[in-house]
This record gives structure tokens, C-alpha cells and sequence, in this order.
């Protein structure tokens, strides 16, 4: 695919904040890519080049960027940043400078993706010595072959602000869209699992927008998946439809929700929901879009329902919901396993051999972070292959009391690493088996999980060891224990369901948390940074006065604000906090923002800080939760905890968990 076919497509999603919309424009690039650019697409999309578990991240400074478009235009250093200046936006400005350029020269050579792809990849991967020259003529390369429009994209691609606000739930819905489309508009044969499948023609291309709004009465009957498809895709029969008196036959039959119900009718959307549902398993498996993709794109749907953990891949960690009270945690679960709630790092450890890698909640590979974590996995684990999970958190020189978390994340550093291990040890508290030897134990109910994970961990470990938990018989057990954690140092507990599976990548009551309470709010909330005041009076010095924050709407793919944060840090912080929003602001609100505050300087949301706040209350100044309660949601007297650099802005607290949180907080 040539890249300005990509680029003509992120034009069109810039211009529409629109979920629907930016799936549709999705589906089509889908179903117009060539095989070996679905993965490559995916990813792009995505602003990556690689899952993020690889570790490989481009992150071009501005003055590596510019000195690249000052090598491709011929523009001087001082004409360049004056131009950026004024718009304060670089790829706009690299627009600007070619389409003087391209005037007088012709271009020379049709960019792809891949190729695009390929340069971008050697830009992250170039280290050391002359490895800005490299950069810069890689870059360059990129520039001097690109259209305006193209080298607009190319620049914000390597700067990390692409602003296309595809999130990952947008991509999965346009996985199952193309998915459907493609099954209802082909005759062609397809391949799933050795049974040649014949698909029915049926006209409808990719308006299933329209489709998806009419009335039942439109909605397409074209299935009937469950054993009756089975059967006839095994002998390659096919079916009469009487609905539509079309031959048809069926994939993808065994998908499970369906059942083994005859002449079932689905329309559109429920389709798309189990397709959905499929792709998001198998992302949730691998956290890697691009894999789901290309085996979507393949139509090896009975591949991805096969999808089970790989070691080395990190799985999307399960989630915990909120309860108010031990006795409404009782009613939920009954009797249910308690384990203390520790405040550290989330670590997904994953074993092969004597192959040890670590990965944070948000993917990424933490293996060299903690040197006496991989050293006590190869001695006190005693699997050959193995993912698990659990919470490394700092504690005393006599280990008997937990230490806050701002003590625990003076962990997560790039230097001296071997130093600080030594000075502030951390134990690793083991809480979930995913996968060992062979065993995919995220399907298996969670007392077998834990009975497993004892039996691989060395019983006298000082730093692996079992997260502590009771077996909860009645609301006072849940009652007392919560009381021991707290007065251990922990922040609360978690309860699990002891019939559960592990829920990959998803919020749901298999585990309910209960922390100490901070006046009427029942938790703690992970906002997101998307701007920042200047500061008055005392504050003028620090250039920094507090800041706008927001909750994450996952459906759109937006930040909702909700609070303004003007306390909870120190002069030094202010400063600190002034020099990192400064280098990732933007001079428009971006795209997948909300808010009607306007913020002195609007940044990218990319940090996440977890404040305490007093309680939600009602206000018309704010987004969040407008839909669904006709005023917004705001924080009364939010004050920052601390910066929360082991989450990702889509891990922050979501919208509709503000909404939870509102109505509990009523309950109270
Ligand atoms: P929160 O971040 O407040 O939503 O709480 C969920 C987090 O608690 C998980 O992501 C883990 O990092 C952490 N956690 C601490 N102890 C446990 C435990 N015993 N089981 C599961 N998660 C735990």
C-alpha cells in the first residue's frame, strides 16, 4: 500500500471524532490492504511500530525533527522555529515548508508503508555513536520523498502525537466490522481449519453504518451458526437460508455464546458483538493488535478461538471492581478468597528455561529494573515455563511493614539500578498463575490457580512469597482481615471469586477491592494530565499553577475532564511537573479531548496521576458523566497523591466507573 493512501485516510479520521466513523474509515483500510500491510497498518494506527511489550520506542526530539526538515526544505534553523512558533504544531509546519518545496522539485519515489515502516524501525533501533546522523538521514529520506500531507504525518508519527484517536476498542470494532462485511459481501471460498467454506453472496458492502441505524426489519438474517453450520461446514454442504433463498454455508461456527441453536437469527450488530468478543480473547491473550489482525484478515477465526497464553507475550491484566462494604462484598461472592491489597508495581513475570522477562500492567519489559526478582525466579520458581503475576513492593529492614509506594517507585529508574536494589530491596507477592508448563491456567477457577502457584514457589523465599489471603466465610472474617491489612501497612484488600477464571484485560467482580477510605469517596482516582495553568502569585517562579484533569471514556476513545488539581505536591514537584508538561504540549486541544475549561497550556495525555478528593459531586463545568446524568462529574478538593508512571492514560479511572463511583458514593 502506497503510504499516501494511508495518509489520505488519517485525514479523514482527523476531521471526525466520531467512533462510527473512524471504525468505518478502518474497516475500509482493511479490506484494502494487502496481506503483508495489515500487521504494518495495525500498528501505524496505533502510533507504534512493534507491541509495546518490545520495548522499542521512537520518540524523535523536536530538535532532531527540525534539523532533518532543515536538510529536505532548505529552510534556515530561524525560519523553521518561527513557523513552528506561530502554529505550534511541527508536522503542520513540515506541510508548510514542502509545499513551498515540492513547487520546484518533483518526487522522486512513491513512499509505502512498509518503507515508511522499515525507516521508522532503524530510527528506534539506532544507538550510539553517529547514531543521530543515522537518524537524521533516515528521516530525511522519509522527507525528501514525501508528498506535504505525508510528511505532516511522518513527523508526528515520530514525535508520538499522531492524534488520530483510534484507541485499541476502536480498532477491535473495526476487526469485527470488516469481518461481518467481508462474510456478507463475498461468494468467494475461504479456508477456516481445512473445511472449505462457501460464503453466500449477498449484496451489502461496508454501509453497514446505515444498516446498523434502520429498523429491524433491514437487519440481515445470514446465519445460523451453531452445530447445524457446524455439521455443514465439515461436509461442505451448504444450507437454504429461507429467509433470503440463498444458498449459504457457515464459518466461524464454533463460536461458543452461540450455542447450538437452529435457524438462528442474528442481525449485524450482534454478529459484530461476537466477533467482538472473539478478537477482543485473543487480544487480550497477546496484546498485539496486529496479530489479531492478520489472523482476522485470514479469516483463521478458528485459529483465534484456539488462542491460548505465550510465554513472553504479555497477557492484559484482569482488573478489580469496587464494593463499599464487607457485607456487600459477602452478598456478591459469598465465601471467597481475601488477599491483602499490596500498593507496589504489578509485575507479569514470564519463564522460560533460565530466560527470565518482567513486564509492567502497562506491557512494557521491566527485566532489567529488578535484578533480585529474575535472580529469585530462576532459583525459587520451580516451573520450566511459567507467566504469572504479582506485586513487588518495598518493605522494612525487618520486613515487617509495607512501605508506601512513593518509596517503592524510587525503583523504576534507568540508572543505578544495581545501587538501588541493594538500598531498597523489593519482595515480589505472588497472587496469580496464568500459564505453567503447559497450562493455560486463565481458564481454570482461581483455587486451582493458587493451589498451583504454592506448589511452583519455593516454600522458604524471601522474595517470592504468596500474597496472604483468607478463606472468608462470613462478612466479619471479610471485616477483621481488611482491618490486619491496613494496620500491616497495605492499602485494603481484594476479594476474589473462587469460581472465577482469570478475566484477561477486563474490570469485572472475579475480584472486588476495598481500600481505606478517604472521607465520603470510596477510592482513589487515576486521572489523566490534559493541561496545565501558569502560575500566579508565589507560583509565577514555577511557570506551573496546577492542572486540568480527566477521566478515560473508552468507547470514544476520549478524556472527559473532571477536576482541576491545584494541591498534593512540593515546590520541587511544581518545577518537575512544569518541565515534563512543558514537552508535551500542544498549542490546540487535541483531538481526543473533552472539556469545556481551557487550561493555560493544553498537553498530550499521556500522564497519569492518582489524586483522593473528598467526594463527587454534580457540576456543569465538567464532561465527565454529562451523558448520563445531564451535569457533569466533578472531584470537590482533588489533591495529588503521586504520579502513577507504571499507568497508561487508557488505564486510568474510566468514565464508567466515575458513574459507579457517584452512585455508591450515594449508598454511603
Ligand atoms: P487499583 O489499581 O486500585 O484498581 O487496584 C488493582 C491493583 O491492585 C492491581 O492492578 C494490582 O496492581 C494491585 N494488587 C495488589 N494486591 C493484589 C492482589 N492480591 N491481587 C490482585 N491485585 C493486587
Amino acid at each position: 500500500m502506497n503510504f499516501s493512501d494511508l495518509t489520505s485516510v488519517f485525514e479523514l479520521m482527523e476531521k471526525t471524532s466520531q467512533r462510527t466513523s473512524l471504525t468505518m474509515h478502518m474497516a475500509k483500510l482493511y479490506a484494502n490492504a494487502s496481506r503483508e500491510d495489515v500487521g504494518i497498518l495495525t500498528y501505524l494506527c496505533q502510533g507504534i511500530l512493534v507491541p509495546q511489550s518490545h520495548g522499542i520506542q521512537l520518540g524523535i526530539g523536536d530538535k532532531l525533527a527540525q534539523h532533518a526538515l532543515r536538510v529536505v526544505s532548505g529552510n534556515s534553523t530561524r525560519e523553521i522555529e518561527s513557523l513552528y512558533r506561530k502554529n505550534g504544531d511541527l508536522g503542520i509546519t513540515a506541510q508548510m515548508l514542502l509545499s513551498k518545496k515540492t513547487q520546484s522539485t518533483l518526487l522522486s519515489e512513491n513512499l509505502t508503508v512498509k518503507k515508511v515502516c522499515d525507516n521508522f524501525y532503524k530510527i528506534a533501533t539506532s544507538f550510539g555513536e553517529g547514531s543521530q546522523d543515522t537518524k537524521i538521514n533516515l528521516l530525511g529520506e522519509l522527507l525528501s520523498n514525501a508528498s506535504p500531507i505525508e510528511a505532516k504525518h511522518i513527523i508526528r508519527f515520530v514525535q508520538g502525537s499522531l492524534r488520530l484517536g483510534v484507541g485499541e476498542p476502536t480498532l477491535l470494532d473495526s476487526l469485527s466490522i470488516y469481518h461481518v462485511a467481508k462474510l456478507i459481501s463475498k461468494s468467494d471460498e475461504i479456508t477456516a481449519d481445512g473445511n472449505k467454506i462457501k460464503i453466500a453472496h449477498v449484496s451489502i458492502n461496508y454501509e453497514l453504518q446505515e444498516k446498523e441505524k434502520s429498523s429491524s426489519g433491514s437487519v440481515l438474517e445470514f446465519s445460523c451458526l451453531g452445530k447445524l453450520g457446524e455439521i455443514a461446514a465439515k461436509k461442505n454442504q451448504t444450507i437454504i437460508l429461507p429467509s433470503i433463498s440463498q444458498n449459504i454455508s457457515f464459518p466461524l461456527l464454533s463460536i461458543s455464546e452461540v450455542k447450538s441453536r437452529y435457524s438462528l437469527k442474528i442481525d449485524i450488530l450482534e454478529a459484530k458483538r461476537l466477533f467482538r468478543e472473539l478478537f477482543d480473547r485473543a487480544f487480550n491473550m497477546r496484546s498485539d493488535l496486529a496479530f489479531v489482525a492478520e489472523n482476522v484478515v485470514d479469516g483463521k477465526l478458528s485459529e483465534i478461538e484456539k488462542i491460548s497464553p505465550a510465554v513472553f507475550s504479555p497477557i492484559r491484566p484482569a482488573l478489580a471492581e469496587r464494593l463499599l462494604t464487607p457485607e456487600q462484598i459477602f452478598e456478591k461472592l459469598g465465601k471467597c478468597s481475601v488477599e491483602g491489597k499490596y500498593d507496589g508495581f504489578r509485575l507479569q513475570v514470564h519463564k522460560k528455561g533460565n530466560e527470565v522477562r518482567i513486564f509492567s500492567r502497562k506491557e512494557e519489559p521491566m527485566t532489567h529494573m529488578f535484578p533480585e526478582i529474575v535472580q529469585a525466579v530462576k532459583n525459587d520458581f520451580s516451573a520450566k515455563e511459567a507467566i504469572f503475576e504479582g506485586e513487588a513492593i518495598a518493605m522494612d529492614e525487618k520486613d515487617s511493614r509495607f512501605l508506601p509506594f512513593q518509596v517503592t517507585i524510587q525503583r523504576k529508574r534507568k540508572h543505578g539500578i544495581f545501587e538501588k536494589s541493594s538500598e531498597i530491596p523489593l519482595r515480589l507477592f505472588a497472587f496469580e498463575l496464568l500459564f505453567a508448563d503447559g497450562v493455560d491456567y486463565t481458564k481454570l477457577p482461581y483455587e486451582k490457580r493458587r493451589e498451583k502457584l504454592i506448589s511452583l514457589i519455593e516454600k522458604n523465599s524471601r522474595t517470592i512469597r504468596m500474597a496472604s489471603r483468607i478463606l472468608a466465610k462470613s462478612s466479619n472474617d471479610i471485616q477483621s482481615f481488611f482491618e490486619k491489612c491496613l494496620s500491616e501497612g497495605l492499602e485494603g484488600i481484594i476479594a476474589k471469586d473462587l469460581n472465577s477464571p482469570y478475566v484477561a484485560g477486563a474490570r469485572k467482580f472475579a475480584w472486588i477491592k476495598l481500600k481505606k477510605s478517604y472521607g465520603k469517596s470510596v477510592d482513589t482516582f487515576d486521572v489523566v494530565v490534559i493541561g496545565y495553568y501558569l502560575g500566579k502569585g508565589k507560583r509565577t517562579q514555577f511557570d506551573f499553577g496546577g492542572m486540568l484533569t480527566a477521566i478515560y471514556d473508552p468507547k470514544k476513545g476520549t478524556f472527559k475532564s473532571i477536576a482541576k488539581v491545584g494541591t498534593g505536591f512540593s515546590e520541587e514537584e511544581m518545577q518537575s511537573f512544569a518541565k515534563m508538561l512543558e514537552k508535551i504540549s500542544t498549542k490546540d486541544k487535541p483531538q481526543n479531548i473533552e472539556s469545556d475549561m481551557e487550561p493555560d497550556v493544553w498537553v498530550t495525555p499521556k500522564i497519569v496521576i492518582e489524586v483522593n478528593a473528598d467526594e463527587i459531586t454534580k457540576s456543569p463545568t465538567h464532561i465527565a458523566g454529562r451523558e448520563a446524568t445531564g451535569e457533569g462529574l466533578a472531584l470537590r478538593f482533588p489533591r495529588m497523591i503521586s504520579i502513577r508512571t507504571d499507568k497508561d492514560p487508557k488505564d486510568a479511572t474510566t468514565e464508567s466507573e466515575i458513574l459507579e463511583l457517584f452512585e455508591l458514593q450515594s449508598q454511603k
